[in-house]
């Protein structure tokens, strides 16, 4: 079969073409047996695709790389980052390519990118490889995000390479195609300001709003309006990842977008029982990324985009540097309306009721949680029922119900509306057991439990009586769950 399904759609190389200084022009590594393990059909028609094509053998060669379309040239993308805090010059695509951006259905520009597809000059000490389990991982997550209505990078397929990979065994190597609105990261901006190039950072900046954020080239200073896009976009977007209970665990300025997508999914997840202090990630041991955190480190990140472009906002230095402080000021005001709205929305009340009467239920809510151990994502689905009478669902997951009846009894008392309240409470995320247990089958060569597990995750609110155990919290012995990132 002919493998027109990448090759017959436009790459427009616009950024390879554009930023020749931060665009390395590089090749995937030969995948010996290529294997498709999972595709995205839903993307693939989006991205004007074929999907028939795309599983024929050149097809697959074309998802890692190893058919280059035509017209399509694809680098690695340098960029800067901190790193846990720490600032890293020279990070970029040590394993991932950009292939291109190709027009979706829409005419929207979307990156086609490759993880897993080998060393390029930016892989340091990496082996440029990843393992078919982690990029199973992005894929089930980043398909739940996107289901769940959050911004993020999407993913078009798996395709297991027939390589091994070395981690503390040896695993079966895979290449992840992700299809993202753009790569551009603060960590992007931080290169091109590293260069001492100005010219670089303001094209860099001006390619970020034809992209992004067209309304800021209207705007009186539109460098100035696409960092307040910036802040607004990512204020939205930690403030939903909050609401469902998402862990990045590696918020990293060289992993967020300037889009305001999620992106890079590695030591994440979503958190069962309630608690601030919540930390996955095995290398996270001081929890700057704890599940509290993200809005204060989302912020820190922001403060750090605002310094790489500084020289755009003003040429005074002082007064750039007052503009910046100023804007960064509404992350926290535009946050708190987001989550607050949100969290509203979970406890199905009214728009109208004002803050001083939401605000005092919704702290001591969370403060019942934290101290009950109750699993986020079953409670406030459970909340739409006992709205609908069967109180029963809520009550039992706390030990001691009796501040939970109080509390409850004022909370009814406002009239939630519970179909409301199942719009945006899901009853299916990615639970981390029940990911280890489909990526163990996967790595095995069994896909069924990844199909069932996409199957709940990607249609989350629609609550399915024979899907009962992927709505069940984690059993006891599962244990304090790690993830490692890199991997
Ligand atoms: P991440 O933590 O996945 O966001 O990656 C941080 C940096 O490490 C990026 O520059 C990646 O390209 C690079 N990197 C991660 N894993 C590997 C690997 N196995 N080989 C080469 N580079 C890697
Ligand atoms: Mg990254």
């Amino acid at each position: 079969m002919s493998a027109t399904a990448l090759s017959s759609a436009t790459f427009y190389g616009r950024f390879a073409r554009e930023f020749a200084e931060m665009a390395l022009p590089w090749r995937a590594e030969e995948g010996p047996d290529p294997r498709l393990l999972v595709l995205n059909e839903p993307l693939a028609t989006e991205l004007g695709l074929d999907a028939a094509s795309l599983r024929s053998s050149g097809g697959v060669r074309l998802l890692i790389g190893n058919l280059v379309p035509s017209g399509a040239t694809p680098v690695a993308q340098a960029y800067a980052g901190h790193q846990f805090g720490w600032f890293a010059p020279r990070l970029g695509d040590g394993r991932a390519l950009l292939l291109g951006e190709i027009a979706d259905a829409d005419g929207h520009l979307r990156d086609v990118h490759l993880k897993g597809s080998g060393r390029t000059p930016f892989a340091r000490g990496g082996d440029g490889l990843a393992a078919v389990g982690p990029m199973l991982r992005e894929y089930v997550v980043s398909e739940a995000m996107h289901a769940l209505g959050i911004p993020t990078t999407r993913s078009l397929a798996v395709v297991a390479t027939g390589r091994s990979v070395r981690r503390e065994t040896l695993l079966p190597g895979a290449v992840l195609t992700r299809v993202a609105s753009s790569h551009l990261r603060v960590g992007s901006f931080q290169y091109a300001r590293a260069t001492g190039d100005i010219n670089l950072l303001r094209r860099l900046a001006d390619h970020a709003i034809s992209r992004h954020h067209a309304g800021a080239a209207e705007a009186e200073h539109p460098y100035l309006a696409l960092f307040q896009a910036v802040i607004a976009a990512q204020a939205s977007l930690v403030a939903q990842w909050m609401l469902v209970g998402f862990v990045h665990g590696v918020m990293n300025t060289d992993n967020m977008t300037i889009s305001g997508e999620t992106i890079d999914y590695g030591p994440c997840a979503f958190m069962e029982a309630f608690d601030p202090a919540t930390v996955y990630s095995s290398i996270d041991e001081g929890g700057r990324y704890a599940y509290g955190n993200q809005p204060v480190m989302a912020e820190w990140n922001l403060a750090r985009l605002a310094e790489a472009l500084l020289p755009l906002f003003h040429d005074e230095q002082e007064q750039a540097a007052a503009l910046a402080v100023e804007s960064l000021g509404a992350f926290r005001r535009q946050y708190s309306a987001a989550w607050s709205a949100g969290m509203k929305t979970k406890l199905g009340l009214r728009d109208g009721l004002g803050d001083e009467v939401t605000s005092p239920l919704v702290h001591e809510l969370l403060t019942l949680l934290q101290e009950g151990h109750v699993d986020h994502t079953s409670f406030f689905r459970s909340l739409g029922t006992a709205v609908r009478g069967h109180t029963e669902p809520a009550r039992g997951l706390f030990l001691e119900p009796a501040a939970f009846d109080a509390w409850a009894e004022r909370w009814r008392a406002l009239g939630p509306d519970a179909d409301v309240m199942d719009r945006v409470n899901p009853v299916y995320i990615p639970r981390n057991h029940l990911v280890e247990e489909a990526l163990a089958s996967a790595t095995g060569g069994d896909l069924d439990p990844l199909k069932r597990l996409l199957d709940a995750v990607t249609t989350p609110y629609d609550e399915r009586p024979d899907l009962e155990r992927y709505a069940a919290a984690a059993p006891e012995n599962f244990g304090a769950y790690r993830t490692f990132c890199g991997t």
